[in-house]
Formats: C-alpha cells, sequence, structure tokens
C-alpha cells in the first residue's frame, strides 16, 4: 500500500529523518515505536504528503484514500459531531455514511453533539469514525490513545482492531507504548536516530493476551 524511498528530512542543520525506506503491505498493520523526537509524527505526514519539504531520492507511492488522525482529535469546535465526520465529504449518501461511521464506533444518537460535550474518549472515537467515513486504504494515525486514560484505552484498542479486521485498510498506528504495539500490530517498526532500527513480525493470534508467554518474548524484543 505504501512505498517510500529514502526519504530525508532536515530542519534546518538538524537531519531527523535519514534515508528511511517504508514499504507497507495491502491491509498490513503496522505500528511504528520510538522515542519522543524521534520523528515519529514527521514520517507520518510525509507519507501523508502534508510535508512538502520532504526529500526523497526513491519511489514514493500511497494510495489514493489515505485517512490521517492526528496526536489531538482535532474535532472542530464549531461543527457538531455528526458534521466533523462527514466534513468534505461529498453526495447525497454522505449524512448516513456519517450516521453509520458513528454508529459503528459506539456513538449512535450523539450526531448532533458539540465536541466539548463529547468526553476524551467519545473525542476519539468521532475521529475515528471521521477516518473510517472514508473507506480508507491506508490508515495513519498518530498516538490517537496518547491522551485517554487506561480503562478507555483498552476499549479503543479493541474497537481499533475490531474496525480494522472488519474494514482491512493498511494502518500505520504512531505509539511510544511497547505494550500496545504488540498487542495491537503485526508488525512493529522503530524508530531510532533517524532510521528504522528495528522490523519485527508479530507472530501472534487476535486477540492477544498480554499475559501470553509469546506476548513478553516479542515484547522483549523491542
Ligand atoms: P513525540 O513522540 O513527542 O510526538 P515524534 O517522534 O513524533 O515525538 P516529531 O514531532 O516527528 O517527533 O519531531 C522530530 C524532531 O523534529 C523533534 O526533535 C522536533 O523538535 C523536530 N521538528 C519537528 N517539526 C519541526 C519543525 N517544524 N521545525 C523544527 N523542528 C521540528
Ligand atoms: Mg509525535
Amino acid at each position: 500500500a505504501v512505498r517510500a524511498g529514502r526519504l530525508v528530512r532536515r530542519f534546518g542543520d538538524r537531519t531527523v529523518l535519514k534515508e528511511i525506506d517504508l514499504a507497507l503491505g495491502a491491509g498490513e498493520f503496522t505500528a511504528l515505536l520510538g522515542r519522543s523526537g524521534s520523528g515519529k509524527s514527521t514520517l507520518l505526514r510525509a507519507v501523508a504528503g502534508l510535508d512538502h519539504d520532504v526529500e526523497g531520492s526513491g519511489e514514493l507511492l500511497v494510495p489514493e484514500r489515505v485517512s490521517l488522525s492526528f496526536q489531538d482529535s482535532r474535532l472542530l469546535p464549531w461543527l457538531r459531531v455528526l458534521d466533523n465526520v462527514t466534513l468534505g465529504l461529498r453526495g447525497p449518501g454522505a449524512r448516513d455514511r456519517g450516521l453509520t461511521a458513528l454508529a459503528e464506533v459506539g456513538l449512535a444518537g450523539r450526531e448532533r453533539s458539540w465536541p466539548h460535550e463529547l468526553s476524551g474518549g467519545e473525542q476519539q472515537r468521532a475521529a475515528l469514525a471521521r477516518a473510517l467515513v472514508r473507506d480508507p486504504e491506508l490508515l495513519l494515525a498518530d498516538e490517537p490513545f496518547g491522551a485517554l486514560d487506561a480503562l478507555t484505552r483498552i476499549k479503543m484498542h479493541d474497537l481499533l482492531r475490531e474496525l480494522y479486521e472488519r474494514h482491512r485498510p493498511a494502518v500505520l498506528l504512531v505509539t511510544h507504548d511497547v505494550d500496545e504495539a504488540v498487542e495491537l500490530a503485526d508488525r512493529v517498526l522503530v524508530l531510532d536516530e533517524g532510521a528504522i532500527s528495528v522490523d519485527l513480525a508479530i507472530d501472534l493470534p487476535t486477540p492477544r493476551d498480554r499475559r501470553d508467554p509469546r506476548f513478553q518474548e516479542h515484547r522483549d524484543a523491542l
């Protein structure tokens, strides 16, 4: 679904991405780990085509329908939840598709709410509905659960994995939580010093049990 060759991003004299090669298969769920400041968001923006100053000496192939959810949920406060979800969608079916997406993330009946009337987890659900309503071939998600409490996080993990199984987009999920990566993804990349330092296949059945010794083995390899 994605092929990017030798991506380079410099900020002044700092090189944050050093000739990164990235290939993601269609329908593959990949997690991207890395310390704060390692360049995860920068890489995501480059893949999303939002960064016009990224350099690449290889090819850059990205599917047509890409959805990106940001580190904060970025619902527009002056639009009701449904209008946030369907923003930019055209055609007579847009409203129904928005309502279906809201129902899928457990927000049926909340379409007329304002973003500030939703809890943090509900806002993330709405952001997920907005990403899914476009039926993306590639879903880029930048720490979508960062701001959530532990319990809501677990619920959102289950929801994301369930939505993924149903729609099968390629996913690139940025996180700094190793357990979250091993729990959700089938492949984990680690970004370190501007390069991909680890590329690990997660060979475990889903749903995953964190107490399973094989889970710990994968975790320890990261
Ligand atoms: P976090 O986990 O904290 O979100 P990250 O891995 O997403 O971190 P990035 O946001 O990609 O990190 O930033 C990588 C590095 O690039 C950081 O050191 C940051 O200061 C720098 N950087 C990012 N954007 C800019 C910019 N517009 N101008 C200058 N430096 C930038
Ligand atoms: Mg970031």
